[in-house]
């Protein structure tokens, strides 16, 4: 399906000198496996900026996940509590270890998992909470890390849609245990395929390092800690080449600039769309009080399932490409075959059905958001009228 649309859903884009970089590594630096100055600056970065304990990069942000799962030693049938809506990797990097995803359902407003459910689903085999920040919008922090406390849990936030958002005065992946970032092309800060893992208790950032490097102890005999490097530990190769390292630290160069084009963007959409909203004929996206978000998506909910198809055929028609997500975990096969429920998923299965993602990247201009808008608005027009 290689159809030209004026206006795709997203696209990746240059920022800077991602190219330079890649240069460098190749020509200068002559150091493209993983850990190499390239991996060191964006790491640097992510510490400094986030105010991360450590961070690690990753060839995605689904290693950072299973590394999670490896870290917070996820054994068989030990359960991990998650919203249903939502990627598959936030599931499957648990259940790669044996363990049992258990779902709970989603807010209205922010489509985030309801921590007012999450207690509710804490058995003597819970061993972590997955919050995960969708659109780049807080999940309750507060609320889960004081749940976790109390009962003893390991918080790792899926934070891949949500790199540079807040939640009070903290980013987005430095407030659970751990934090996993994305750097998919689809996301906000891009590398093609790319992520970070974010370790905030210093208690598990030495032994990170080591399943980072294929369960070896290669890190400390690098800095001579050690005398010879030997298998220590379960690991595998979560590293990224340098040069998708060289990509991405051009990218993290210039991320001020880019989450605040996304979010003009964003806040034009909010704007151009108001009126829809107003009339209640659609809903827009709940920000929040709790902190600054990213603009990583845009999206509509709309009546029910048949509206959203119209209106999906309506913007194809006019060269828009507009998309949805998810098929929630739960009904998914491998979700009915291997994880838990723990109440109704009404709000899980509504934005299911009913949500729609409006293109939103990086070389959108005003006039994109606007036809865009105006296409929506006259879609919803005819359905007045009809
Ligand atoms: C994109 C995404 C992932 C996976 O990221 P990759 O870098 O492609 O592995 C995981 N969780 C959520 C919520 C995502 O949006």
């Amino acid at each position: 399906m290689s159809k030209e649309w004026k206006i795709p859903f997203n696209r990746p884009f240059i920022a800077g000198k991602e190219m330079e970089y890649i240069a460098r590594a190749v020509n200068e630096n002559r150091k493209i496996s993983g850990d190499g100055p390239f991996t060191g600056k964006c790491q640097a970065w992510l510490e400094a900026t986030l105010g991360a304990k450590k961070a690690l990069l990753t060839h995605s942000c689904t290693a950072a996940l299973e590394m999670s799962a490896l870290l917070c030693d996820i054994k068989a049938g030990d359960e991990v509590i998650m919203p249903s809506f939502t990627f598959v990797s936030t599931a499957s990097a648990f259940v790669l270890r044996g363990g049992v995803p258990v779902f709970v359902d989603i807010r209205e407003d922010t489509l985030n998992m309801d921590e007012r459910l999450v207690e509710g689903a804490v058995t003597n085999k819970t061993r972590a909470i997955v919050p995960v920040h969708y659109a780049g919008t807080p999940c309750d922090m507060d609320v889960i890390m004081d749940i976790a406390r109390k009962k003893g849990l390991r918080v790792i936030e899926d934070a891949a849609q949500a790199h540079l958002s807040t939640h009070r005065d903290r980013y987005l992946g430095t407030i659970g245990d751990l934090g996993c970032l994305s750097f998919h092309e689809t996301k906000n800060i891009i590398s093609g395929e790319g992520g970070a893992l974010l370790i905030n208790d210093p208690e598990m950032a030495a032994r990170a390092e080591i399943i980072w490097e294929k369960g070896t102890n290669r890190k400390l005999f690098f800095r001579g800690e050690v005398d010879k490097y030997t298998w220590v530990d379960i690991g595998s190769s979560f590293l990224p080449s340098d040069i998708v390292a060289a990509f991405l630290y051009a990218q993290l160069e210039m991320a001020e600039t880019i989450i605040a084009a996304r979010r003009r963007l964003f806040d034009l959409y909010m704007d151009r769309l108001g009126d829809l909203a107003r009339q209640g004929l659609l809903r827009l996206p709940a920000i929040g009080d709790q902190g600054t978000y990213n603009g990583h998506i845009m999206y509509i909910i709309c009546k029910s399932l048949e509206e959203r198809a119209g209106l999906t055929r309506y913007l194809e028609e006019r060269g828009i490409k507009a998309v949805f997500h998810y098929v929630p975990l739960h009904s998914s096969p491998m979700g009915e075959k291997w994880c838990r429920v723990h109440g109704g998923m009404a709000q899980t299965d509504a934005a299911s059905d009913r949500l729609l993602r409006l293109p939103l990247y990086y070389e959108m201009d005003d006039e994109d958001v606007s036809q865009v808008a105006e296409a929506v608005a006259a879609f919803y027009s005819k359905v007045i009228t009809s």
